[in-house]
């Protein structure tokens, strides 16, 4: 293709092309379950690199698949042009606005280290090696979304590029339509060089993760629920069962209270009720510790996830849980949201409603096996029965799934209406694209009319 031979002279930043030395380790995402067989990679040195290979491609036909880090990677890119935007990695944080400014490379680990120094923190995840712009763009669901929502709700501005390849700063005032879709409607409209967003003040944060073996998991998951159903917004508490290879299978707890230490130890008390205790090591954190609360792998590798909402945690869904995940999935992790999530948000996903949200991962050991850790999956998602109904959030989609998996159809027809108007052409290319495949998750089965 014609544009291929031309990118690199519109580029000042870095071009691979397939064939060409390093392409290979230049594609392949951060999780190594999903191949990429695009086109080429770029790396774009700055905002106006990234913009003049948006306007090469629009010219030439090329299509654009901006990546971070490639933790939300689909496979869905066949033959386009990978934008890497590590490059970009702007960081700065005005303590007195209470304001972080970054760019579309940055990590929330460098982000929480920064904001820490001030007493403050982003609406950060479980993963530190997670991009802002990608989780953001997805609604990001945070430690702290019970107190402060999807973390897109604390977004104040996007610098974008739009598919003519003119920069822009999008507000929600300058451009109330794709700040909309911005705040968590995926990355198949625009693209983001810098997000800037609301931090929120920590003076004191307490938390940490208590393990047992697997089989106190009944007392956890029934202590589990008790404390989350009289939890404050302040607090998040996450049920962790865990099978890991060649070791003994066991129950975590993982806790976040924004908020002082005894006041914590209080609301977690039940916890401290179930005996066996293997470790505990809640202490006062700073949120630059946050990201190594959920113990999640930092380097590069394989999984297969998939993420439900849950309507509640009845007691066949405890007993099912307390069993721990069956083989071969690695993690069955229970995630308590409300609060603020459930309150008003115009987003595109809106008000998240589910109390819970349930996040099924597997690693493949080899080809074919991501086939059982799906299975696996599919088969406690059918066990929860209409427990496990409802649309997925955008950042817990995963290969296979759909746009339209995450979003009602009146959000889902304001996107693809945006899309039509702003990048007619496809210049873009989301992990989930608004005019992918249909419905595949729970909603859609939810939807499936019962006849009487
Ligand atoms: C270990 C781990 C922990 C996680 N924890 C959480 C969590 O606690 N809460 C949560 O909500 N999610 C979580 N996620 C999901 C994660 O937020 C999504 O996978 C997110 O899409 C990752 O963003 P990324 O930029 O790092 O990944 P990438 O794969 O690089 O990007 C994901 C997608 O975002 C879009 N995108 C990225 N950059 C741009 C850009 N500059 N312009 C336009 N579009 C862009 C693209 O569509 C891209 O395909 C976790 C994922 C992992 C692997």
């Amino acid at each position: 293709m014609n544009g291929l031979r031309t990118l690199r002279s519109a580029l000042r930043g870095p071009v691979l092309l397939d064939g060409d030395p390093g392409f290979d380790a230049a594609r392949r995402p951060w999780n190594r379950a999903v191949g990429q067989p695009v086109a080429a990679v770029a790396r774009p040195v700055d905002a106006d690199d990234a913009a003049a290979a948006v306007r090469h491609a629009r010219s030439t036909g090329l299509t654009l698949a901006a990546q971070a880090s490639g933790h939300g990677a689909t496979g869905d890119v066949d033959g386009v042009v990978l934008l890497r935007t590590g490059a970009l990695d702007g960081l700065s944080v005005d303590p007195v606005a209470r304001t972080a400014r970054v760019g579309a490379g940055v990590s929330w680990g460098r982000v929480q280290a920064a904001a820490a120094e001030h007493g403050l923190t982003g609406l950060a995840g479980s993963s530190p090696v997670v991009s802002v712009t990608g989780y953001t763009l997805g609604g990001g669901l945070s430690w702290f979304g019970r107190a402060h929502g999807w973390a897109a709700d604390s977004v104040l501005a996007f610098e974008v590029v739009d598919a003519d390849g003119v920069r822009s700063r999008v507000t929600a005032d300058s451009d109330p339509d794709l700040f909309w879709a911005l705040r968590g409607g995926g990355g198949d409209v625009a693209l983001v060089t810098e997000v800037e967003f609301r931090l929120h003040p920590a003076p004191e944060l307490y938390g940490g993760r208590m393990l047992w073996p697997i089989d106190r998991a009944p007392e956890v998951v029934d202590a589990f629920r008790r404390v989350t159903a009289a939890a404050p917004d302040r607090l998040t508490v996450w049920l962790d069962l865990l099978r890991p290879p060649g070791r003994p299978a066991c129950a975590a707890v993982l806790a976040a209270h924004l908020g002082p230490a005894a006041e914590a130890r209080a609301l977690l008390r039940p916890f401290d009720a179930v005996s066996g205790r293997l470790s505990d090591d809640r202490r006062a954190l700073s949120p630059a510790d946050l990201g190594a609360v959920g113990a999640e792998p930092t380097a590069p590798g394989a999984g297969v996830s998939r993420g439900v909402p849950l309507t509640g945690l009845d007691d066949a869904a405890a007993v099912l849980l307390a069993e721990g995940p069956p083989a071969p999935l690695l993690r069955a992790q229970v995630r308590h949201l409300g609060g603020a999530l459930a309150g008003p948000s115009d987003t595109p996903y809106g008000p998240l409603a589910a109390p819970y949200g349930l996040h099924l991962l597997g690693v493949p050991a080899g080809p074919g096996s991501a086939a059982a850790v799906r299975a696996a999956q599919a088969a406690v998602v059918r066990g929860l029965g209409p427990a496990a109904a409802g649309r997925t959030p955008p950042t817990w989609l995963g290969p296979g799934e759909s746009a339209a998996d995450a979003y009602a159809p009146e959000a889902l027809d304001r996107l693809r209406a945006l899309k039509r108007s702003r990048d007619p052409r496809g210049v873009f290319r989301g992990n989930f694209p608004l005019f992918g495949r249909p419905a595949t998750g729970p909603a859609a089965r939810a939807a499936v009319p019962v006849r009487a």
